[in-house]
């Protein structure tokens, strides 16, 4: 049904600028919204073109929606630059989101003035947009602890997270998409009884995420929230919401606030979702986390082989190193 709603012209429209942005090739694949079920997925997956991987691995095969950051999102480890740093990190938008007006938006860009007008557009995206100024990246308690967080899920790999967090008497917080969400709700269920809590990670993952349309954003996160909450049984109330790529602004943090959410960042991003290798994830969060940090790492987005099998290695060594696991501020 989703996948219905994801016009093949948007897909073809990232695949150009792919082949025009070299490594930010890597955002096809985060922006280009697949099917929500993960037998979809692998279909969707299959029929991308090589232009989507060509950076990130072959394939993405057993992932839900195909959502994965940008490679910019790292707010403080990463080398390169943050999304707002760098004023339009991906000048060719994802033009459309199944909000977009019917007809404008399916074939210009509407973060680029000259390609094309899209009506009820609100705001330019071609200028960097006004910063966020609210984004948590710090665990509630403080001290020696840690908060782990887990987007674009629910996926595959999420019930072995949850296995390993069970394990360790580890709770994370999990940023979902609200397509995956309503394709797994019995895993979404599962997170909240095992005691970990949701983020609303907008609900196909569209990126840049300040090139869409204010109305566009505000469809995003309202409806993800509501689907994210629906899919748990509509007893918890997410109270953050994390932008596709960290892509926050001024902008998007108050319709998040709106909707009663506060931006969720992070401090130590091992981009585990470009599959670096396992010993790559685990010494990057070895040497960057710190007491109070915010830990970003993903159980959706494709094959999460490697994020689990350094879950194995990181959970125990966080609690050798004395770390109480907590919850990101609120
Ligand atoms: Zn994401």
């Amino acid at each position: 049904m989703v996948k219905a709603r994801i016009p093949a012209p948007r897909r073809s429209l990232l695949l150009g600028a792919s082949a025009l942005l070299g490594t930010s090739a890597l955002l096809v694949a985060c922006g280009a919204p697949g099917s929500p079920s993960a037998a979809g997925d692998a279909a969707h997956r299959t029929a991308a073109p090589s232009a989507s991987t060509s950076a990130s691995g072959p394939t993405d095969g057993g992932s839900s929606v195909a959502a994965r950051p940008t490679p910019g999102e790292d707010a403080r480890t990463s080398a390169s630059p943050a999304p707002t740093a760098s004023g339009s990190p991906t000048p060719a938008a994802p033009s459309s989101s199944p909000y977009a007006p019917p007809s404008a938006a399916r074939t210009t860009a509407p973060a680029q003035p000259g390609a094309g007008s899209t009506p009820g557009a609100s705001a330019p995206a071609t200028h960097a947009p006004a910063p966020a100024t609210g984004v948590l990246r710090h665990t509630a308690s403080g001290g020696r602890t840690v908060a782990l967080t887990f987007d674009d899920g629910p996926g595959p790999a999420t019930g072995r997270v949850l296995d390993l967090l069970a394990q360790y008497g580890a709770k994370a917080t999990f940023c979902e998409i609200g397509d995956n969400a309503k394709a797994r709700p019995a895993t979404v269920q599962r997170i909240v009884a095992e005691g970990h809590r949701l983020c609303d990670h907008t609900v196909d993952h569209p990126q840049p995420m300040h090139a869409q349309t204010h109305e566009q954003q505000v469809a995003e996160i309202r409806d993800a929230k509501a689907d994210i909450e629906r899919a748990a049984g509509g007893s918890p109330t997410i109270t953050w919401w994390r932008a596709p790529g960290g892509d926050f602004t001024a902008e998007n943090e108050r319709i998040g606030a709106d909707f009663g959410m506060k931006s969720l960042g992070w401090t130590v991003d091992p981009r585990d979702w470009a599959r670096p290798g396992v010993q790559a994830i685990v010494s990057d969060v070895q040497r960057n986390l710190r007491p109070g940090g915010v830990v970003l790492m993903h159980d959706g987005g494709g094959d999460r082989s490697q994020t689990v099998a350094a879950l194995e290695q990181l959970l125990p060594w966080m609690v050798a190193q004395g770390y109480v696991f907590d919850f990101p501020q609120s």
